[in-house]
Formats: structure tokens, C-alpha cells, sequence
């Protein structure tokens, strides 16, 4: 079956997707019928073809059908639950199975609901708008969890997650990885000079600065507490990281924050600590951040306003 053509219309591909999956094309039509003005409709006609589908759009919801030829539905089911990057699309199993202990098997494989053919279309719609309602705030909720309150840049947790997925990344691809370490030069100072309001708006002014600073989309800007940022570029070597680190240095020097209580400049600077590696899956990346720790406080000590670099390992 023909998937239907991909909404190049922004707003419509804001809309949430849900995937329908059925081994007869008569029941995945109807369930397109009745959704299809309200959400992206996606369609599967076997188990593989669900999984694959699933890997490749991410849909909020799969209406999963239960008996099909080859791979079951409590198979598709158990396999999208054991993959991380699956597990969290809420599965509604579809069937004309009255069986309880069907449903029952459903639920314990991690299903949200279970729903039985032929279907009531009040019904359907009522528990996928339920369900779809519940998956966006989730969404909403783990994105929250991993952004900075005052910044709204990724936060300390987001860097921790990212740094152990791109360190095992780049060690499988046997490239190098860079992390930079920032900390505000004298903001104790500026803090007790301008007030604690100003201090946040730098704050919020530096944390804007290394993001636009910043190209790739795999590469992370994250507070990493305080006046202290950090970033991990995956897959760039130490002259990369160097380049990097004398922009952020430039962009931030540029914002023109007064500073008259800094020792290191007229305007609000940062120190800057890089450390590369060629990542091992064996290695945490533990000591690049305690390397990357170490140069920094060479910075500080060399007279703050300026980057320092470890040599790669
Ligand atoms: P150094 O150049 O050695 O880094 O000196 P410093 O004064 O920047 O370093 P110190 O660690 O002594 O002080 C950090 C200051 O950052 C103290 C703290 O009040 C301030 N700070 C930490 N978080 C925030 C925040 O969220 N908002 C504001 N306004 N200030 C903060
Ligand atoms: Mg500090
Ligand atoms: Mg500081």
C-alpha cells in the first residue's frame, strides 16, 4: 500500500502522527477515514513493516492490529518495547479477538489500551485523542526535565545523557571528541556590583551566545550549574575545538556586558577549559571532563579571558 505523500506544510506536520497497522488494507482505509483530518496517518501492512515505520517516523500512537500472517502483534509489540527508541510510542492493540486473556497478555507486553473489531468509531476516537493527549504532555514533561530553568539551554542532566551517548558513538566510529568547559570570569563580583537580576540576564546572554556560536545540530551548549557552561562536540578534533572555543570566546566578548569589577577586562569575559580524546568504549568520559576541568583552571590562573587546551591523548 502507498503511504500517503509527506506533509510538507508546516503546520501540518506539527500535527501528531499515528500509525495504523492491519494485514487487510479494508480496515486500515476505514481507520484512515476517520482520522485523517486530524492526524497524520501512517500505515503498515505486516509486523516488519510496523517496526520499520516506527524507526523511521516516530509516530505518538500505533493502532496495532493483533492477528496477522507472519509476525504477531503481540510480537511487534514486545520488539518496539525492547528498543529505546521505540518504547515510549503508546500502543493500542486493535482486535477482533474477544479473548480476555488476549487483552490481559496485551497489557503486560505494555500496551495502553485494547480495543476490539469491528470498531466503534466514537470509541476509537475518544481513546486515541486520549491517549495522544497523554503522549504529548509526556513529551512536553521529559523535554522540561533536560532544559535550564534560566537559560533555557540544555541542562545538566541533558549534558550528562549526551556526553555517555556521544562518547559511546564516537568510540564505535573511532572519532575524536572535544569538551569545552566555561566558567564567567569574576561574576561573583558582578553579581554584588549590578545586582542578582543583571547576573541572571548575563546569565541568559552567555548561554544565548555559545548556542549561536554553535553549528551542528549533534553538537550540545548546556549549563552545567552556576555561571559554569559546557559543551561536547562529538566528532571534532582538538584544532576544531580550539576554533570553536576562540568564537564562543569572541561572541561573548561582543555581547559588551559592562564588567567594571572584573580584573580581566571592561566588559563580562569567560575562561575556557578543552580537552580531546579518541574516545573507547571501554573508558567513561569521566576524565575528559576532569581533564577538560583542569584546563580551565589553568585559564583562570593564567589571568582568566582566554582558552586553554589539553594536549589529545
Ligand atoms: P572566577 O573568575 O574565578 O570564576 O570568579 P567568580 O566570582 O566567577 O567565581 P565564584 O565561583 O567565586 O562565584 C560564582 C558566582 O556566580 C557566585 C554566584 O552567586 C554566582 N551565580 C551562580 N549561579 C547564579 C545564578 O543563577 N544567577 C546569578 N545571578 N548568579 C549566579
Ligand atoms: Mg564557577
Ligand atoms: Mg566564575
Amino acid at each position: 500500500m502507498n503511504q500517503p505523500p509527506a506533509d510538507h506544510h508546516d503546520k501540518l506536520s506539527e500535527r501528531p502522527k499515528i500509525l495504523v497497522v492491519d494485514d487487510q488494507s479494508v480496515n486500515i482505509l476505514l481507520v484512515r477515514e476517520i482520522f485523517k483530518h486530524d492526524y497524520g496517518v501512517f500505515m503498515a501492512q505486516d509486523g516488519e513493516q510496523a517496526i520499520a515505520q516506527c524507526q523511521a517516523v516516530m509516530p505518538d500512537l500505533v493502532l496495532l492490529d493483533l492477528v496477522m500472517p507472519g509476525m504477531d502483534g503481540f510480537e511487534v509489540c514486545r520488539r518496539l518495547k525492547a528498543d529505546a527508541r521505540t518504547r515510549a510510542i503508546p500502543i493500542i492493540f486493535v482486535s477482533a479477538q474477544r479473548e480476555e486473556a488476549d487483552e490481559v497478555r496485551g497489557f503486560e507486553l505494555g500496551a495502553v489500551d485494547y480495543i476490539t473489531k469491528p470498531v466503534n468509531q466514537t470509541i476509537l476516537r475518544a481513546r486515541v485523542r486520549t491517549h495522544l493527549e497523554l503522549k504529548r504532555q509526556t513529551d512536553l514533561l521529559s523535554t522540561i526535565a533536560l532544559i535550564d530553568g534560566l537559560t533555557g539551554i540544555a541542562n545538566r542532566r541533558k549534558f550528562d545523557q549526551d556526553l555517555q551517548v556521544d562518547w559511546l558513538q564516537c568510540a564505535r566510529n573511532q572519532q575524536p571528541i572535544s569538551l569545552l568547559m566555561l566558567d564567567v570570569d569574576y561574576f561573583k563580583r558582578f553579581n554584588d556590583h549590578y545586582g542578582h537580576q543583571v547576573g541572571d540576564d548575563c546569565l541568559r546572554q552567555v548561554a544565548q551566545a555559545i548556542r549561536q556560536s554553535i553549528r551542528r545540530p549533534i553538537d550540545l551548549a548546556a549549563r552545567y550549574g552556576g555561571e559554569e557552561f559546557a559543551c561536547v562536540f562529538p566528532d571534532t578534533d582538538a584544532n576544531g575545538a580550539a576554533y570553536l572555543a576562540q568564537n564562543i570566546l569572541s561572541a561573548i566578548r561582543g555581547l559588551a556586558i559592562p564588567h567594571t569589577a572584573s580584573e580581566a577586562d571592561s566588559v563580562v569575559t569567560v575562561s575556557i577549559g578543552i580537552a580531546t580524546a579518541m574516545a573507547r568504549p571501554s573508558d567513561s568520559p569521566q576524565a575528559l571532563v576532569e581533564n577538560a576541568d583542569r584546563q580551565l583552571y589553568e585559564a583562570k590562573r593564567g589571568g582568566r579571558a582566554r582558552i586553554c587546551a589539553a594536549e589529545l591523548e
